[in-house]
């Protein structure tokens, strides 16, 4: 076996010799012609000998008269995968993760209007920061102002960079060098970045940490005030929950307290939505609306978790509050940049004047289970006579991601496939080393394809990569 190894190994061309051969090959020639393209070229060579090198020393199925015969039409074909690959390093993955808000892939999708909007602002001059009334300098936030205002019932609206800044800003405005009092059931880790203690430290706050774990009640707040507190902060437990005997205290009365000792009462509400989503089955939590009206001075939640836009921390609140936001330095170093203003002001208008379907997150939170079922049906006799694998129809969960509703069950279908010889770890990395990274999901011996999170074309891609097994 190793001597068999070794020879093959030899065999192998070396980087010099390929470009050398291929060099007057018509499929190649535009890369070996092209000065700019040769370090590509000669990359994908490597590559592709390595993968050459790393086949070798695992399969030894064909003979080595037939390892020999096919190796070079092996390697172009290889090479020219490889070469279709886009040269850019942000490109598409299908998600067949099931997971909508997926934070490795991107979060939110926004609506093909949205992005048609985005192209438009970002190949023209705008009046980004221009009063056109009357010619002079005007404000950017001006622009999703109004529509934030009427959505979520609010006196005034800000935007900045994400969450994490708006949630910085706004302690970093109201209780630097002072104490911020948070329950210990809601000192959130998310996304293993952002912690509610880090960023009020961040922001030059002292953090005061009242009730336990799993109760916390109105008077550990009233208990804990003093002459240094400026803000009873409360935050959104989004990714988790405690079940059993658990109390918390809600805005509502977090902002009767605040009023009676005259302190603002603030909430990062994480997530947050516009919609109810308790009527399409999800666990019952107030709206950004709702939450707006229990009367806190500021609420800030993320622009691409369940709103369904881009990437922006949204502060919502009393009109007093946001000025003295707006006024502080900080503002500049987390401002929102013109291209996603445009995605939020454009998304925004979607809920203005849509519903859940021109949504893209909502459209796939409420696909109902028999659009799910014949897609993967569909998907599952698209790969049925594909001879390398086994694939069979199952029912499965998807989640929400980006921390929302960590509780929540999707009811899902999934198309689930084997390989008829080889591990379930070797067809997940298969499936996502493509020429378009296919994501999937592994339970126990079969790699799930969820299509509640594929979008058009990704099927066809999908029976196309596992068609180069057969
Ligand atoms: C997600 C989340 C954040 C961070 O929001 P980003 O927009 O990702 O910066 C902050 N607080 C809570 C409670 C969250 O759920």
């Amino acid at each position: 076996m190793d001597q068999e190894k070794q020879r093959r190994l030899r065999t192998l061309p070396a980087v010099h010799e390929v470009i050398t051969r291929l060099e007057h090959d018509e499929e190649f020639s535009p890369f070996l012609t092209n000065e700019r393209q040769l370090p590509r070229f000669t990359q994908g060579v490597r590559q592709v000998l390595q993968k050459a090198r790393e086949n070798v020393n695992r399969n030894f199925t064909d003979s080595f008269a037939e390892f020999e015969t096919s190796l070079w039409s092996w390697l172009k074909i290889q090479l020219l995968q490889e070469l279709a690959c886009p040269e850019t390093s942000l490109r598409r993955v299908i998600n067949g993760t099931g997971v909508i808000l997926h934070t490795n892939c991107g979060r939110a999708l926004l609506a093909p209007e949205v992005a048609r909007f985005v192209a438009e602002q970002a190949e023209r001059y705008s009046n980004l920061e221009l009063n056109i009334e009357t010619g002079e300098r005007g404000s950017r936030y001006v622009h999703v102002e109004e529509l934030l205002c009427h959505l979520t019932g609010a006196e005034a609206a800000m935007v900045v960079n994400n969450n994490a800044a708006a949630v910085l800003l706004m302690m970093n405005t109201f209780a630097q060098g002072k104490d911020v009092i948070v329950s210990r059931g809601e000192l959130v880790e998310v996304g293993g970045s952002f912690r509610i203690p880090e960023v009020l430290k961040a922001g030059g706050c002292k953090l005061v940490e009242v009730g336990t774990t799993n109760k916390t009640w109105l008077k550990d707040y009233e208990a804990a005030i003093g002459p240094q507190t400026a803000v009873l902060l409360k935050v959104h437990t989004s990714n988790y929950r405690v079940e059993g005997f658990t109390h918390s205290v809600s805005g509502a009365e977090l902002v009767e307290l605040g009023e009676r000792r005259g302190i603002p009462a603030m909430e990062d509400l994480g997530s947050g939505s516009f919609f109810d989503g308790a009527s399409l089955g999800f666990p019952i939590e107030p709206t950004i609306k709702q939450t707006v009206k229990a009367g806190l001075a500021l609420v800030t939640f993320s622009g691409d978790k369940l709103l369904g836009g881009p990437q922006s921390g949204i502060i919502v609140g009393k009109k007093e509050y946001i000025e003295r936001l707006r006024a502080n330095q900080l503002t500049r170093a987390l401002r929102i940049d013109k291209l996603t203003l445009a995605a939020l002001e454009a998304t925004l208008r979607l809920y203005e004047n849509g519903g859940i379907e021109d949504i893209p997150v909502w459209r796939m939170l409420s696909l109902p289970l028999d659009t799910l079922k014949s897609a993967a049906s569909e998907l599952v006799v698209a790969l049925q006579s594909n001879p390398a694998i086994i694939v069979e129809l199952k029912e499965d969960v998807s989640q929400v991601g980006g921390g929302a509703w960590p509780t929540a069950d999707l009811p899902t279908w999934v198309c689930a496939i084997r390989l008829k010889s080889g591990s379930v770890t070797e067809l997940e990395k298969f499936l996502r080393l493509g020429p378009v990274a296919i994501l999937s999901r592994i339970h126990k011996d079969w790699v799930l394809i969820d299509v509640r999170t594929l979008l058009s074309g990704d099927q066809g891609d999908i029976v196309r990569r596992l068609g180069e097994l057969a």
